[in-house]
């Protein structure tokens, strides 16, 4: 049979079409593993390097001491502090700027910090409409950490037995 001949068969025969149907055919009633997101979602890790948080301890003092650790080990340089003595002779953050922009989500930030007051919490579902609100100011960083506290806490006691 000549390559024109085949050619033609093939084309005008719908093979093609065919082939790919069977492939539907096949997979038509086995089980689904496509998740159906967002309705579904898939299980995440304790270790999961989302929105970033600072958090507060249960006196509700912020953790932060701004030793600037985590300002100096970004690698994105995605971390502006500045810093000032309180009368008391503690030491605390006047600015906390992350650029959500310029961060690749290492989270060496949240290794860095010996107070575990910066964290990449599992929250991975936002979104910036504006120009400027991917700075996150240290009142937001706050405040979501003292929004989503309890799953912050409940990760890092998760994690604690392999650090
Ligand atoms: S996750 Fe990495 S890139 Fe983002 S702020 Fe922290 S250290 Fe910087
Ligand atoms: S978040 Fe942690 S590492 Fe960064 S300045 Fe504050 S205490 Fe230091």
């Amino acid at each position: 049979m000549s390559h024109t001949l085949r050619h033609w068969i093939k084309t005008f025969g719908l093979i093609e079409l065919f082939k790919g149907l069977a492939v539907t055919g096949k997979y038509l009633f086995k089980p689904k593993i496509t998740v159906r997101y967002p309705e579904e979602k898939t299980p995440i890790s304790p270790r999961f390097r989302g929105h970033h948080a600072l958090r507060r301890y249960e006196n509700g003092e912020e953790r932060c001491i701004a030793c600037k650790l985590c300002e100096a080990v970004c690698p994105a340089n995605a971390i502006t502090i500045e810093s000032e003595e309180r009368e008391d002779g503690t030491r605390r953050t006047t600015r906390y700027d992350i650029d959500m922009f310029k961060c690749i989500y290492c989270g060496f930030c949240e290794e860095a910090c010996p107070v575990d007051a910066i964290v990449e919490s599992r929250v991975f579902e936002y979104v910036f409409w504006e120009r400027g609100e991917n700075i996150m100011t240290k009142e937001k960083l706050l405040e979501f950490g003292d929004k989503h506290e309890q799953i912050i806490a409940a990760d890092k006691a998760a994690d604690a037995k392999y650090r």
